[in-house]
């Protein structure tokens, strides 16, 4: 027997207190156990994304919801800028292009950021830009863009920011009404520790308005409807009951640590991991504002990052995740979003100093561990 890690950067591990929420017996939606039970997850969710309006969940993976911001704000012949520094950068474009949305990119080598300098810019050559898209936390190069400036940039122009924090909500601070974001799209297999299969959409009075303008066609990620359902305290189709159950443990969890606190112990663990892989003499694929979420590494010269998470998998049991599109073979990435806590960072840190080791690169056992046990022992 080989215990069982879970440490790729989503799905993430579901806490025990939330597996035994979700394994109580199945509820009816229409009644007013549910309706109780819902009245709180929405308090919650107004809380954990900082808005006092409806957040408006969906039963689908993340990606579901970001197809609901574009067929709910825009219409065929649009055009809209997008922040392409990474695969999920890429996903809004292709979903745009399922709809005949134009995108003009805003592209960074991947590892890097795209500046608010740079969106501000491209607001000013394309006034008739309908919306902005970006991931906060791009989770294939590990990057954390400013979603603060880029909504300042946007802020005062036609078009809307949608912003896809799937791998960011729980984990960084992201201020949808104090900063002045229209649109975040959230799931539940990150940050929220939850099983995936729920997904969320945050809207803003001028995302709202872009919806009464849109003209895509939408049947089951009709945001109107279901927005209006959920000021009902109703879902509008069934909802993911059990997930649910799940979520109202999660958000319990999340209050009772406080947001800034959940945030700082986010900033903590990806600061150790990173103190930990660069006392091995490897390289971080972030160049510039790496994620709390999680970390990509450069796998060493010669060394296919394949490799890397094949050894993580067969020695030690424990489930890490590679590099995506170009990226693939060159990089892996280690996630410390959710249910993660200081020995969970020691244990993929040494795990990664016997994988080097097994793999034939030079290793000084200990380094690792010790640089982040170092950040650890700093005073908070
Ligand atoms: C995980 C993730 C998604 C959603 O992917 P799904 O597989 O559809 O849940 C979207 N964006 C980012 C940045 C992610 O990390």
């Amino acid at each position: 027997m080989k215990k069982y890690y879970l440490m790729a950067p989503g799905p993430t591990p579901v806490p025990p207190s939330v597996l035994l929420a979700m394994a109580q017996p199945m509820i009816h939606h229409r009644t007013a156990e549910y309706e109780g039970l819902f009245t709180e997850v929405r308090a919650g969710l107004k809380r954990l994304f900082q808005t006092t309006r409806e957040v408006i969940p969906f039963v689908s993976s993340g990606t579901g919801s970001m197809e609901a911001a574009v067929v709910n704000t825009l219409s065929a012949g649009d055009t809209v800028l997008g922040l392409r520094a990474g695969k999920f950068g890429e996903r809004w474009e292709e979903i745009c292009r399922a709809y005949g949305v134009t995108v003009v990119p805003m592209a960074a080598p991947f590892g890097q950021t795209v500046s608010a300098e740079t969106v501000a810019e491209a607001l000013r050559s394309h006034p008739e830009a309908r919306a902005v898209l970006m991931q906060h936390s791009e989770s294939s190069t590990g990057v954390l863009h400013d979603v603060q400036g880029i909504a300042a940039a946007t802020r005062g122009t036609p078009a809307i920011l949608i912003v896809d924090a799937v791998s960011s909500l729980g984990i960084a601070d992201l201020r949808l009404d104090e900063w002045g974001v229209d649109l975040v799209v959230a799931g539940s297999q990150k940050g929220l520790m939850l099983p995936p299969g729920l997904s969320f959409c945050a809207l803003s009075e001028k995302a709202w308005g872009h919806v009464t303008a849109s003209r895509l066609p939408r049947y089951y990620f009709d945001l109107a409807a279901e927005g209006k359902s959920v000021a009902k305290n109703e879902a509008h189709f069934t909802p993911a009951v059990s997930i649910m159950l799940g979520l109202r443990e999660v958000l319990r969890m999340l209050d009772a640590e406080g947001l800034p606190n959940v945030f700082r112990r986010h900033e903590r663990l990806a600061r150790a991991t990173r103190a930990g892989v660069e006392a091995l003499g490897l390289e971080l694929f972030a160049k510039a504002s790496p994620s709390p979420a999680l970390t990509a590494v450069v796998a060493p010269p010669g060394m296919n990052s394949e490799k890397v998470l094949a050894a993580y998998s067969a020695s030690h049991n424990i489930t890490i995740a590679g590099g995506q599109g170009e990226m693939k073979g060159r990089v892996f990435r280690l996630g410390h979003m959710g249910y993660v806590g200081d020995f969970d960072v020691i244990t993929a840190l040494s795990a990664l100093e016997q994988v080097l080791h097994e793999l034939g690169h030079p290793v000084d056992f200990g380094a690792a561990v010790r640089a982040a046990q170092k950040v650890f022992a700093e005073r908070a």
